[in-house]
């Protein structure tokens, strides 16, 4: 499809009713302008990270064909995390639901509040193996 670009998108949950978190984010995701949900991995559940005593995670990686600029889809990640009832609370805290961009196309971007590659893809061996199941790397 002309213009766009693939986007590969982490979700995270571990509160409430994670699955359904992860659906709504799908669905959310696939819904937004210019953009079109083509692939998604398994879900995995993985341990927590961080010290902090919490509750497993699930996670799930999806591929996006989207036109949108990786500013407004960092955006448009946060009003969908909002619109699952997510409090910003600690860094690596509990949360409803986290979705993190971690390509963006061939994008390489370092700001304060946008990094591409997400700096955390390296560390996180359940991003990898869904990079992978995803044909990414
Ligand atoms: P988190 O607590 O993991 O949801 O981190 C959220 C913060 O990370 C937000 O303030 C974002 O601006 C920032 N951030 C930096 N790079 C990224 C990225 N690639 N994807 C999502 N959030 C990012």
């Amino acid at each position: 499809m002309r213009g766009r670009e693939r986007a590969y998108i982490a979700l995270g949950s571990n509160l409430g009713d994670r699955a359904e978190h992860l659906a709504a984010a799908r669905a959310a995701l696939d819904a937004l302008p210019r953009t079109r949900l083509v692939a998604q991995s398994a879900v995995e559940e993985t341990a927590p990270l961080g010290s902090r005593e919490q509750p497993p995670y699930l996670n799930q990686m999806v591929l996006l064909e989207t036109a949108l600029e990786p500013r407004a889809l960092l955006a448009a990640c946060q009003a969908i995390e909002r619109s699952r009832g997510r409090v910003r609370t600690e860094r690596w805290g509990p949360r409803t639901l986290d979705l993190d961009i971690v390509r963006y196309g061939d994008r390489r971007i370092d700001e304060p509040d946008l990094i591409i590659p997400h700096p955390q893809l390296s560390h996180r061996d359940f991003w990898i193996r869904e990079l992978t199941e995803l044909g990414g790397s």
